[in-house]
């Protein structure tokens, strides 16, 4: 199990992320941060293989993969 945390604050909105995703996990948010962007967010985080391709994306180092997850 694995838990994918994104800086929000930071996220641009640009849809590297979402694009990547083998498993399509990745959605940007109906809301915006404070910069006015739509952030990135996961909407199956069990189905997350933790294959770290949307951190290495990110244009902005905004995704983190922990793995375990809550204990
Ligand atoms: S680690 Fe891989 S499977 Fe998990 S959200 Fe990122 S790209 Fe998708
Ligand atoms: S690649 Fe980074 S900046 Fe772009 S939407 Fe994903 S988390 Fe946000």
């Amino acid at each position: 199990m694995f838990q994918v945390n994104f800086l929000e604050q930071y996220c641009k909105g640009c849809g590297l992320c979402v694009h990547f995703c083998p498993k399509n996990i990745i959605v940007l948010a109906q809301y915006t941060n404070d910069q006015g962007y739509n952030p990135a967010t996961i909407n199956d985080m069990t189905k997350c293989t933790g294959c770290a391709l949307c951190a290495r994306m990110c244009p902005h180092v905004v995704i983190e993969i922990v793995e375990g997850g809550a204990a």
